[in-house]
């Protein structure tokens, strides 16, 4: 079967939207088990990603700048600027990790609050 672009990109947009997503709702203080987590998801996320292409990429990013996990904010930067790595490799805009991921990357749940008193 032909590659498909328009595949390609959705699949793409849907991972970095988990992705960030995930990131704006780490914990503020996170325990060792939950950075653990984190930084384990990332490196089976890279070798599971469907795009063989950018699964092989993404893991040699990882192995260059491994997963900052010392609290949301270092994560969600962390993912940020790994993305405009992406970003710049296919020669797209750099976005502005300045702004409030939080609210960009809102997952809706509207149960944040409770999970992170647990
Ligand atoms: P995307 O890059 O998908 O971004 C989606 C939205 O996120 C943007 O519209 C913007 O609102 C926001 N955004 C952009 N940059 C950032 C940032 N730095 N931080 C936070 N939010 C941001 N495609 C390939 O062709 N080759 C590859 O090797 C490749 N590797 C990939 C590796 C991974 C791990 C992932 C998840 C995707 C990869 N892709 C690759 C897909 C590619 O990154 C894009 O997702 C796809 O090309 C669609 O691009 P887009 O311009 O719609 O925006």
């Amino acid at each position: 079967k032909l590659p498909n672009a328009t595949a390609k990109a959705e699949l793409g947009r849907a991972s970095w939207k988990l992705l960030h997503t995930m990131a704006a709702r780490f914990p503020e203080h996170p325990t060792e088990d939950q950075r653990d987590t984190f930084k384990s998801f990332l490196f089976l996320f890279s070798r599971l990603y469907p795009c063989g292409e950018c699964a092989a990429e993404f893991q040699q990013l990882l192995r260059k700048h491994p997963p900052q996990t010392s609290s949301r904010a270092s994560a969600s930067l962390y993912l940020c600027h790994l993305h405009n790595l992406v970003n710049a490799r296919l020669g797209k805009d750099e976005y502005d990790c300045g702004t409030n991921l939080r609210d960009v990357y809102d997952c809706g749940c509207g149960d944040e609050e409770e999970k992170e008193r647990k």
